[in-house]
């Protein structure tokens, strides 16, 4: 079936045919054998005599192509490459009656990504009556009549370094297209299966080009083989985001377009291919027991449990070694096969050794990548039998979750929740847009209320009803979970988003909830919301930038790239505009018309632009006279002028990914601040005179030799901002410390308090727990402390925090913290690190966990004593320079706006920040 998603790049698509049609023509016998048949154990290289995509036995459709046929080559010889994909699914999308393709969205580096619905033609011609039906029976609650198809949905490649997981795609849709009888028929019938290839394109043209890079004429299976190696960043998207962590917070634009396809589907089943260590034998849920989230009900993983024996019925007969209840689980809703239970349905993840090369030596023996290929595929094509024949109790399951979801919301609980971000409309904006993704129903409030201790006003503030059908994901989405089974988890053990978000929100108990506060619908977005037919009024003295907003930075940037003077505020104060006085926080910019290197008209130009585009307020000024004193628009006491930033951000490995990555998606996508990317290894050969920002986050600062590490605190004296976050924020205080010749300090362990704190700071907590590694007054008796053996795993991670919210107490007075009105911040934290008190500096503290932090999520009692009430975040003084320290990662997988502001402050906000000395009068003597 022909769509019109390849209309876009007509050429490209012509191209794409001729180059197949070439193939067809140079494809040779020759070509299409396996080329290290002869380093395969003999049960293998018989099976790989048969190409991975045949399936013995079954008759295939002479018309449809096979991927030989297109590619030139035997799947599992060569990897393919993107456009080879696109232009095969397109080829069997124009010769299928059988598949139709939509283009649901495309990745950071602009390549598309494909939906394929596969059913009978019947099916197709009323597919969007099957489809608007089926969401109609979940939303009233209605059992599915006999014959509705289920809905099964399969991933490819989420992780662009799991070469099998997304070339499988191909064998399966071929599969799908090409096999014929009445066996086939009658599951196409009873079937629509719904294929997303790729989810991460950008990693999967990496991975192919590194792979291509490192092949020779003879096959390697030396695991040593740079071939072989992990991948890192390969594995994730262009920013370095993990998608598979993206499925609940759609930070990424991928993730963003699969889940939104795959709400308007709701399938009853979701397969997830991936890869693992090629030690590994091959995996596919239901997965660990003893971990499943409490959203997850018994019938689902019964039922995923019945889907399992269709693999085994599936592998067994060639032998294939698997498991299916050890490693992997079904706790952190934000991934691909926990999200789809969350949601209803049966989630299923398979995890192949990976074998990126041709074939690789492993613990279990030679494993190849072709062996991958046909196991994904089996596996999948396994599924989807079962699903057709369990269809019944798939659909029951289904309508019976989301009945009974909403059922225990209306028993017991909240009736609703409350959100707010009344100085960043814009966040709120990115809220409701998630929640909308999500299939979750938000109202505007029609009434001002009190809920929580907080008010939240009429128009400004949305509610989230929890009796709806998303319940499940409601209760996922704001429930703060403190207690637990289990120590062990595979991610993070909480995900508040109301708390990632810094929303203002609260629980509104059945009590308090009047059907009337419900308003119109919400349904916000993630994309800035221009106002194009907004008019700025002329401001004939400048103009003022809301900072609280969430693009206030970005305008920042734009400001200052224009060349124009702008200075900030560290002091709320009214601005007389052209309406009357209008107040603004601290950090609120203020432009100038008189000054500038741009006349009047042009300055007002831009403001008007920058006001058109939305995510920040801006106001036209009629007077530097303010009512309070000390914040008059041209004053010195309370206003700077802002520093033009100059960022460099060093980065391990071949591509910033994970903290480094979400930072420089922060600053670069979202800010659109030109960010220098380097090696931390090349530090030695960085002209750092150059930069007014350093940023090194996470593991950037390992390996740095006396000279680099010196080179970077000189410069930091010099009047340079060094912004480290987590193992390197605990580099940067033994760096500095043994710069100051402070020994002792340097030798420190980085989670130990110092002796004595400063005098100024903070009264003890009671909470001075003893850590493990501080030794006691009996510490040279032996430990007598025994357990059995079968406990060691519970040992060894009772202690560990994989991802926990902490509540910290920020200074919003301090220059860090401008844009943020309350002193809450919850922070997420891996691990237990936290950072030293400052010396002689009262004042450095932006952010302190709270004596009782935890939030939501699992840390065991000594943990959270390790935490509580230690510095969270700190900016010093050292020289002329500042030190910015975080002790966990402020732009957490791209969903953290509270902290993340922190960071933007330390780029725009810093010429605010000092150390206490004595008042210098210089300017104002006469
Ligand atoms: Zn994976």
């Amino acid at each position: 079936m022909q769509n019109n998603w390849l209309s876009r790049s007509a050429c490209g698509w012509i191209s794409s045919m001729l180059a197949l049609i070439l193939a067809l023509f140079l494809a040779t016998p020759a070509a299409a054998q396996p080329t290290s048949a002869a380093l395969l154990p003999p049960q293998v290289a018989a099976r790989q005599v048969t190409p991975p995509h045949v399936v013995p036995g079954t008759t295939y459709n002479p018309a449809i192509p096979t991927p030989t046929d297109a590619l030139g080559f035997t799947l599992g010889e060569h990897p393919v490459r993107h456009h080879d994909l696109l232009a095969y699914l397109g080829t069997l999308d124009r010769l299928s009656d059988r598949i139709s393709v939509e283009e649901i969205g495309r990745s950071h580096e602009r390549r598309p990504i494909l939906l394929l619905k596969i059913t009978s033609p019947a099916n197709h011609a009323r597919l969007e009556q099957l489809r608007t039906e089926h969401l109609g029976r979940l939303e009233a609650g209605v059992e599915a009549p006999a014959d509705a198809p289920v809905f099964v949905w399969a991933n490819f490649g989420v992780h662009g370094a799991e070469a099998s997981a997304q070339d499988a795609a191909l064998a399966t849709v071929y599969h799908f297209a090409a096999a014929t009888g009445s066996e086939m028929d009658a599951m196409l019938d009873r079937a629509v299966i719904l294929v997303v290839a790729v989810l991460n394109p950008d990693g999967h043209a990496l991975r192919v080009s590194r792979v291509d890079r490192f092949s020779g004429e003879a096959g390697v299976s030396d695991p040593s083989h740079f071939q072989h190696s992990g991948w890192g960043e390969a594995r994730v998207n262009h920013y370095g985001f993990d998608l598979n962590r993206d499925w609940l917070l759609l930070s990424q634009p991928e993730a963003r377009a699969w889940v939104g396809a795959w709400q308007r589907w709701v399938p009853q089943l979701s397969l997830d291919h991936h890869e693992m260590g090629s030690n590994s034998s091959f995996y596919f849920h239901p997965g660990e027991p003893r971990r499943v989230n409490a959203l997850i009900t018994r019938r689902q993983t019964e039922l995923a449990d019945r889907i399992a024996g269709y693999h085994s019925r599936a592998l067994d007969p060639d032998g294939v070694l698997y498991y299916a209840e050890e490693g992997f689980d079904n706790f952190y809703i934000g991934k691909g096969s926990t999200y789809p239970q969350v949601n209803g349905g049966v989630g299923i993840l398979y995890e192949a050794g990976t074998a990126a090369g041709g074939a690789v030596e492993g613990r279990n023996g030679l494993r190849t990548y072709a062996e991958n290929i046909r196991l994904q595929f089996r596996a999948n094509l396994a599924a989807v039998t079962g699903a057709v024949e369990i269809r019944r109790d798939l659909t029951a399951s289904q309508t019976a979750y989301f009945r009974q979801a909403r059922a225990s919301a209306r028993a017991s609980g909240p009736a609703a929740y409350v959100v707010a971000a009344p100085d960043d409309p814009a966040r709120m904006q990115r809220f409701l847009g998630l929640l909308a993704i999500h299939g979750v129903t938000a109202h505007a409030l029609t009434e001002t209320i009190e809920a929580g201790g907080r008010r939240f006003e009429a128009g400004r503030a949305y509610l989230v009803p929890t009796d709806q059908r998303q319940a499940a994901m409601v209760r996922g989405i704001f429930e703060t979970p403190k207690s637990f089974e289990e120590s062990v988890f595979y991610d993070v053990s909480a995900w508040t988003m109301p708390l990632a978000y810094d929303l203002d929100w609260a629980a509104l108990e059945p009590g308090a909830f009047r059907p009337r506060l419900l308003g119109e619908r919400a349904r916000g977005g993630f994309d800035r919301q221009p106002a194009p037919a907004r008019v700025l009024a002329e401001g004939p003295y400048g103009y003022v930038v809301r900072w609280s907003d969430r693009a206030a930075p970005r305008v920042a940037g734009e400001l200052l790239r224009a060349g124009l003077m702008v200075r900030t505020a560290s002091a709320p104060f009214e601005a007389a505009t052209p309406s009357g006085p209008v107040a603004f926080g601290r950090g609120a910019l203020f432009v100038p018309t008189a000054g500038q290197q741009m006349d009047a008209a042009a300055v007002h130009a831009l403001m008007g632009r920058l006001a058109r585009e939305g995510g920040a307020m801006i106001a036209p000024v009629v007077s530097g006279r303010t009512p309070s004193p000390a914040t008059d628009l041209g004053g010195n006491k309370s206003w700077t002028t802002v520093t033009r930033p100059e960022i460099l951000l060093l980065f391990t490995g071949d591509a910033p990914r994970m903290e480094a990555g979400e930072a420089w998606w922060l600053l670069d996508h979202e800010m659109g601040l030109p960010v220098t990317l380097r090696r931390a290894s090349e530090l030695s050969r960085t002209e750092l005179s150059r930069y007014t920002h350093v940023l090194i986050l996470g593991a950037a600062s390992s390996g740095w030799t006396r000279a680099e590490t010196e080179a970077l605190t000189r410069w930091t004296r010099g009047g340079g901002v060094l912004i480290a976050s987590g193992a390197a924020a605990q580099w940067a205080q033994r760096a500095f410390a043994a710069e100051a010749g402070e020994a002792a300090a340097a030798g420190a362990s980085p989670s130990a308090r110092p002796a004595a704190r400063p005098a100024l700071a903070p009264a003890s907590d009671g909470n001075e727990a003893r850590t493990p590694d501080q030794p006691t007054a009996r510490s040279a008796e032996p430990p007598r402390d025994r357990r059995d053996f079968d406990r060691m795993e519970i040992g060894e991670t009772e202690h560990i925090v994989a991802g926990a919210l902490f509540q910290s107490d920020l200074d919003p007075s301090h220059p860090l913290a401008f844009g943020h009105t309350d002193r809450d911040l919850a922070i997420m934290k891996v691990g237990t690190a936290v950072l030293e008190w400052p010396r002689d500096d009262a004042y450095a503290v932006v952010a302190r966990y709270r004596d009782a932090p935890l939030l939501a999520g699992y840390a065991s009692r000594t943990s959270i004593a390790r935490v509580a009430g230690a510095p969270a975040v700190t900016a010093t003084q050292r020289g002329t320079g500042t030190l910015v320290l975080f002790a966990d990662n402020p732009t957490f997988r791209g969903t953290f706006p509270g902290t993340e502001r922190l960071l933007l402050n330390a780029i725009f906000m810093n010429r605010h920040i000092r150390a206490p000395r004595a008042p210098d009068l210089s300017d104002e003597i006469d």
